[in-house]
């Protein structure tokens, strides 16, 4: 995929402020610290469209990133804050509950894990989520330049054993610091995109 404009398009706080062109959209997900920001901003090779700083507070925004006029990046909040309360975090649920069921233009949600741990308990419930409800998942492993080569086979198989994922579907392992796996990610999200 060559990248020829990627813009921030908006925060949106509620369903009536998403974009309505009908471009399709790639919902990322993770962790707060997971890596989202820097994922991000190396696919659009930017270096800090995507704010790499998690944002406590902003639980409940959706930020949207226009891409060659084709397609949107939709950056879902990281769950798994400490510190929010717990009405916070039902309202998160519901947001993210309600987008990823019933977005029409919803085509792929890239789900990303810290390659170096094991998938955690919301790791786990999120992926049974989405599968539950069949939504199209693509399992990204970050921070894979954290790890040596001889380590990276053990490591990814403990995240597709922890998340129980079919083997027919992939496991990206990226690296923002290195661009490892961009150009497989770019034409996994091609293919879902229709692009
Ligand atoms: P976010 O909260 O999910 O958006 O995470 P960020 O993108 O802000 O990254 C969290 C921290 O992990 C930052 O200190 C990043 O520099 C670091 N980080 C993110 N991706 C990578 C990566 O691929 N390799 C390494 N070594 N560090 C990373």
């Amino acid at each position: 995929m060559k990248i020829k404009s990627s813009e921030f398009v908006i925060s949106a706080v509620s369903p009536k402020q998403y974009p309505d062109e009908g471009l399709p959209e790639i919902a990322l997900a993770g962790r707060s610290n997971v890596g989202k920001s820097s994922l991000i901003n190396k696919m659009l090779l930017r270096k800090n469209l995507a704010r790499t700083s998690s944002q406590p507070g902003k639980t409940q925004q959706l930020n949207y990133y226009r891409i060659n006029e084709e397609l949107f990046f939709v950056d879902v909040p990281g769950y798994g804050y400490a510190k929010v309360s717990k009405s916070e975090r039902e309202a998160w649920g519901r947001m993210i509950e309600k987008y990823m069921t019933e977005r029409e233009p919803l085509r792929l949600v890239l789900q990303l894990v810290d390659l170096r741990h094991p998938p955690t308990a919301l790791d786990v419930s999120m992926y049974e989520w989405l599968s539950h409800y069949d939504i199209p998942i693509c399992v990204v492993g970050t921070k894979a330049d954290k790890l040596t080569k001889n380590q990276m086979p053990k490591h990814a198989k403990i995240v597709r054993e922890t998340l129980g994922m079919p083997k027919s579907q992939p496991l990206v392992l990226f690296s923002s610091e290195t661009g490892m796996g961009r150009d497989e990610l770019w034409s996994i999200i091609e293919q879902a995109a229709d692009l």
